[in-house]
């Protein structure tokens, strides 16, 4: 097998020379598949494409599209290669649906550590860093692996801490001092907690840099969430988003112009497609589907992520002509209804954000009738002054819509959102009878 080519210059060119860098790649990739994928060469059967039916990025429309269902049910017919070019097995996360194992190859690997080192080297680290990498490499994950994979090829020295124990994070943090921090935002905010209840500032631990997954820390305007805000607040360093999947197995980094995660064109393809499947008009939030680029043990096309997001094309200040992926607005399928109005639970998330006094939340939705839906948010708080009406007026003045709110002690709220083997607090509960997948 070839090995892995880079090229780091890709991101600066001009975007005429991205777009036919993307397109000769994509082609390959499409013969790829053609040729090794029994799943795909399946489809473009019945699609009635060939293995050269490719010729512009334009015609990527032709193709069919790539469920999560699909993947689930025909897992092994995505593989494209032998046992023997096997070397690890990523489990996706399981958030909708069981996870299913994606076989990585040598090639995967190294790809997929050029990815994190394109994108950490965006945000500014550098090989004179520490970085302590909150997020699991063990039970499968890809994303802890791929932090580690990224910061070696940058000579960054990594503090794999995981992010099973709060204690052993202290300890790690206290000790080592680093000056970068990867993991969810919810989990560096308890982190920080954590040190100011032991007497420790966070913001004077020389924490410089706080690469925050998982969860958006910016709103569409690229101005920081409430969330955020709190953790920048807290630990006093540069907040960078970034969101990636273990099927893309590619990230969308912010540079330090915070205007969005850059695409990496030499390994993803990004699309942004209405309910019928049909590119947005430029600007408009869609869903985010992914043809990640040079992958050999088990690629996609068009992979449907299920996530909305808008993606932004003009130039950036940093100079990388690449386009990017603005804050997730949430997960097609949790787009709540209610009183003519939808909105995504991370609205209401960022209205209970704002209220200091709530330290953890989740929500519950039910059917009520076809067009609307219960909504029923439950806040832990300490301080007892706060009533529900208050929060529910909290979340009416920012969202529109007035949820049920009960109130109960953070620790009881905390028993219900944080569960094992999760790599952050689950805060969504969805009860409806037939939610859209
Ligand atoms: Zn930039």
């Amino acid at each position: 097998m070839n090995s892995f080519k880079f090229n780091y210059d890709l991101e600066f060119a001009s975007p005429e020379v991205i777009s036919e860098h993307q397109s000769e790649l994509l082609a390959e990739h499409i013969r790829y598949l053609h040729d090794h994928s029994y799943f795909y060469r399946q489809k473009f059967r019945q699609a009635g494409l060939g293995r050269d039916s490719f010729f512009r990025l334009d015609e990527l429309g032709h193709f069919p599209l790539t469920s999560k269902a699909e993947l689930g049910e025909y897992t092994n017919d995505f593989l494209c290669v032998s046992q023997s070019e096997i070397v690890d097995f990523c489990l996706t996360s399981g958030t909708t649906g069981r996870p299913v194992a994606l076989m990585q190859t040598r090639s995967d690997l190294e790809r997929l550590g050029y990815n994190e080192e394109l994108s950490f080297d965006s945000t500014g680290i550098n090989s004179n860093d520490r970085v302590l990498i909150a997020a699991a490499i063990d039970r499968c994950f890809m994303a802890g692996l791929a932090y580690f994979l990224g910061l070696i090829r940058i000579g960054a020295a990594v503090i794999r801490a995981g992010s099973s124990s709060l204690p052993v994070l202290q300890d790690l943090v206290q000790t080592y001092e680093p000056t970068a921090v990867v993991g969810v935002p919810t989990l560096m905010l308890d982190l920080g907690r954590r040190l100011e209840k032991a007497g420790v500032n966070p913001a004077r631990m020389g924490v410089r840099r706080l690469v925050c997954i998982g969860e958006p820390v910016r709103e569409q305007n690229f101005s920081l969430s409430p969330l955020g805000q709190k953790l920048e607040d807290l630990w006093g360093g540069h907040l960078f988003g970034t969101y990636a999947s273990t099927e893309m197995a590619t990230t969308f980094c912010e540079c330090g112009e915070h205007r969005g995660g850059h695409l990496h064109p030499d390994l993803i393809i990004t699309e942004i497609l209405d309910d019928q499947g049909l590119p947005v008009k430029p600007g408009n939030p869609g869903e985010v589907v992914v043809t990640p680029l040079r992958i050999k043990g088990m690629p996609l096309l068009r992979f449907r992520t299920g996530d909305i997001a808008i993606m932004h094309y003009e130039p950036c200040l940093c100079g990388r002509n690449s386009p990017r992926l603005g804050p997730v607005l949430g997960r097609k399928s949790q787009l709540l209804k209610m009183k003519g109005t939808t909105i995504f639970p991370n609205t209401i998330f960022s209205a209970l954000d704002e209220l200091p006094q709530v330290e953890s939340y989740y929500l519950e939705v039910r059917s009520r009738f076809a067009l609307s839906d219960e909504i029923r948010v439950v806040a832990g708080v300490r301080d007892r002054d706060l009533s529900p009406l208050m929060v529910a007026e909290s979340i009416a003045s920012r969202t529109r819509i007035k949820p049920e709110v009960v109130l109960k002690d953070p620790e009881t709220v905390r028993n219900k959102t944080v569960v094992q083997g999760r790599r952050k607090p689950v805060v969504f509960f969805d009860y409806r009878v037939n939610p859209d997948e």
